[in-house]
């Protein structure tokens, strides 16, 4: 992980985590971090001093005096996200609430190489950049290291092959960065807009290609590489077509195929047959759809899943379109930085 330097510390961390779901007060921070009263109100005087915490009116609790409310000042810092897609650049600001403020977009040239890249992403960086900007999250095509922030050698992209990415943005950018799958963003940020609810669910990616963010116990899901989700490598027909892979008939094939000879109908259904799948194998019960493919026909990609799901009563799964749009990795990526930003009690 990045050192992200702009944390005092462990405990600033938690009471901000605590204030980011809601008004609080000292009392309530206090129960709930652990923390004793006298730490907490030397972390939030110092919260209030650096902008991030405001009070803000009073809530009565019966007996006793009225106590003061703390809240979280959403634009007090921001975050950037990026998606690195194999044709594009896209490039979002966030609030500390994962709100996006702006983005920008540019064209990626075929088979870019780790510097064409690196250059892009600090243009682009630099017309977003701010004094309050904490650092960058990269959602990228994997299969990559998100711990080591390497990128190992992902289809499409001949020039990469064991890159550190991520040392060489920050280098570059002189910002704290995190590297992730575009999957997992996506699933960090649909997770971070729907909280408790989404607790086992599945995010599914077509885009260039087709892959899945899990999130399992409410936890993303990352393997003991951090590549799992390389769903769309599953072989769905042993005697299919060659795929960009190396096998054949894996789930991607199929569906590309489909999609560029203009059957709609097919390429929804092998989805659906795909996500029906996951849902035996994990039972989960939210669906997430995004990527471009999805985004420009939403209404039959929804039918097409919905259609090859299970219909037992007892097994009802919520299959939704992600509100996020074309925004959803880049904002995830912002998110997971976001994330390291606000701790939990231990
Ligand atoms: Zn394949």
């Amino acid at each position: 992980m990045a050192n992200l330097r702009f944390l005092r510390g462990y405990n600033d961390a938690v009471v901000l985590g605590l204030a980011r779901s809601g008004a609080v007060t000292r009392v309530e921070l206090a129960d709930r971090s652990g923390l004793t009263p006298q730490a907490v109100s030397k972390v939030v005087s110092r919260l209030i001093d650096d902008g991030l915490l405001v009070e803000s009116g009073t809530r009565n609790v019966g007996v006793g005096k009225p106590r003061t409310l703390l809240k979280l000042v959403a634009d007090s810092r921001l975050a950037l996200g990026a998606q690195v897609e194999r044709d594009e650049l896209r490039v979002v600001l966030t609030d500390l609430a994962g709100t996006v403020l702006d983005r920008a977009v540019a064209p990626l040239p075929r088979d870019f190489d780790p510097p064409t890249f690196v250059a892009e992403l600090n243009r682009l960086v630099d017309g977003l950049r701010s004094e309050r900007l904490l650092g960058v999250g990269i959602g990228f095509v994997g299969p990559l290291d998100h711990r080591t922030g390497v990128v190992h050698y992902p289809t499409g992209l001949s020039e990469w092959h064991d890159v550190p990415l991520r040392a060489l943005a920050e280098r570059r950018l002189g910002l704290p960065v995190v590297l992730d799958k575009d999957t997992n963003t996506a699933v960090v940020a649909e997770a971070w807009r729907r909280g408790e609810e989404l607790r086992d669910a599945v995010l599914v990616l077509v885009g260039t290609g087709l892959g899945i963010g899990m999130l399992l116990d409410g936890r993303v899901h990352r393997g003991v590489r951090t590549n799992a989700g390389e769903y769309g490598h599953t072989t769905l027909q042993l005697d299919g077509p060659p795929c960009v892979c190396g096998r054949s008939g894996c789930i991607e094939a199929l569906h590309n195929l489909a999609a560029a000879r203009g059957d709609l109908v097919e390429a929804t259904s092998i989805v659906g047959v795909a996500v029906a799948d996951l849902v035996q194998l994990l039972d989960i019960d939210h669906v997430v759809l995004a990527g471009r493919a999805v985004l420009a026909e939403p209404a039959a990609y929804l039918d097409g899943v919905r259609a090859r799901l299970p219909k037992d009563e007892w097994l009802p799964v919520d299959v939704s379109i992600t509100p996020l749009g074309d925004d959803v990795v880049a904002a995830g990526a912002a998110m997971l930085l976001l994330s390291e930003f606000y701790g939990r009690p231990r």
